[in-house]
């Protein structure tokens, strides 16, 4: 058995009221058993305790979507629109990846995501090799749902030769990581669908996800609408706008996670909203990439599940949930008026929402008992959040990944005393150097 004591903190347990409670959580193998007031009878001889006095505990972060093996990326794939930031540099890298390079990113990005709050990410990977990434995973202590990505259609411009696949083989392969890796890790790793955008799939390819999706109930994760050129394209080629396209292939469904939904026009909204699609917003990429502000506000009030992600660290270039959260606030308010979306909003994005857009709401994404205890603690006695005020607004607009102190994922303690336990950070940079000078050398970009 093993137990974890929170003492002294300030709650914001982000349940449907957004209770907020001073006190302690305890968390017996990995669940949590009490918020609040911990009766002494319920906690074990042998447990570990934090103490975290003068700081928020709160869920962690569900980063809805990222690219773990881009992370070798930053730097090198700059002030670019998205077709020809993917023709040019992120496809070739890809290409380039091998299954050491790619565990050299997950690692990379794990030690950012953990440091900043984000314990949980769905995340679209590169073409082949994904076995690595999601042993990598496993050992980084994160929780994941994990897509090999899928791209199949010749006619698709530039794409590395490497990266083309078969419609049947990007299936099988696809189907063959659900059967070895759906659920391992006492749950901690899933495994989704990932057509990559509907510019790179064949209509076959995306009517047999669609098809699978339904029959096994697995979680598709694509890109959607990110950027007009894009959405120009997919119209080109299927005759219809991007999501009604995704619909009459079988996809628009509580299932689909949609990264992105820049583009999106109102029918579009409407028929997202009656097949409960979830979209993933990505307020630093959009802004980074010239892609445009997604109708956050205009989602939102439709009902549709609007989650946060930082994207790639190729397009952001950070992976921090405090700039998503921030941006996605801030964006709102320049589009539709101050308090458009609430500094709440933002907090509710970016654990709740994240959390169901996995369908992973009974597990995490907010600090009940008989949830995983998935949770950090930010320091509230710092000179860039004081004097404070509101908890909700402090957070959102003024902390930073700096500012964590404490990270659990399953109970398990991966951040203390501000310090990622089981990554060092020289380590984990040396050996970043070292595998993007490789990817480089073989994409040819040197
Ligand atoms: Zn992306």
């Amino acid at each position: 058995m093993s137990a974890l004591l929170i003492r002294h903190a300030r709650i914001l347990t982000l349940d449907d009221a957004l209770t907020e409670v001073d006190g302690d959580l305890l968390a017996i193998d990995g669940r949590i058993v009490a918020v609040g007031a911990v009766a002494p009878s319920l906690v074990p001889a042998e447990v570990r305790v934090v103490d975290a006095r003068g700081g928020w505990l709160l869920p962690g972060f569900v980063q809805s979507h990222v690219h773990l093996c881009q992370t070798l990326f930053r730097g090198l794939a700059d002030d670019m629109p998205l077709l020809e930031w993917l023709r040019q540099r992120v496809w070739p890298l890809e290409a380039a990846h091998r299954p050491d390079t790619l565990r050299t990113a997950v690692r990379l990005a794990a030690w950012e995501l953990l440091r900043g709050g984000t314990t949980t990410v769905l995340t679209m990977e590169t073409v082949h090799d994904t076995d690595a990434v999601i042993e990598a995973v496993v050992e980084t202590g994160l929780r994941a749902t994990i897509g090999k990505c899928m791209m199949d259609d010749a006619r698709t411009p530039d794409m590395p030769g490497r990266l083309q696949e078969a419609t049947r083989a990007s299936i099988d392969e696809s189907l063959a990581l659900h059967r070895r890796w759906h659920g391992a890790a006492g749950g901690r790793v899933r495994v989704a669908l990932a057509p990559r955008f509907a510019v790179s799939c064949t209509r076959d390819l995306l009517e047999e996800v669609g098809r699978l999706s339904a029959q096994q109930g697995v979680l598709v994760h694509t890109h959607a609408s990110e950027n007009r050129d894009e959405v120009a394209y997919v119209r080109q080629k299927s005759g219809l706008a991007n999501m009604a396209y995704l619909e009459a292939v079988g996809l628009a469904s509580p299932r689909l996670c949609a990264a992105h939904c820049v583009w999106v026009d109102e029918a579009e909204q409407d028929l997202m909203a009656g097949r409960g699609v979830k979209v993933l917003h990505c307020p630093g990429s959009n802004l980074k990439l010239g892609s445009g502000l997604a109708p956050v506000v205009e989602l939102r009030r439709r009902g549709i599940g609007v989650s946060l992600g930082a994207d790639g660290a190729a397009c952001n270039n950070r992976l921090d949930m405090f700039t998503e959260m921030r941006l996605a606030a801030t964006l709102q308010a320049v589009r539709a008026g101050a308090g458009a979306l609430t500094a709440r909003d933002a907090l509710w994005m970016a654990t709740r929402e994240g959390a169901r857009a996995l369908g992973l709401d009974a597990e995490i994404g907010s600090l009940e008992p008989g949830k995983r205890a998935d949770l950090q603690v930010i320091d509230r006695d710092r000179g860039g959040l004081a004097p404070g005020g509101d908890a909700w607004s402090t957070i959102v607009y003024a902390a930073g990944p700096e500012h964590v102190r404490t990270v659990a994922v399953d109970g398990r303690v991966l951040v203390d005393d501000f310090c990622v336990q089981h990554l060092d950070e020289a380590e984990v940079v040396a050996e970043a150097r070292r595998a993007q000078r490789a990817l480089l050398g073989r994409a040819g970009l040197l």
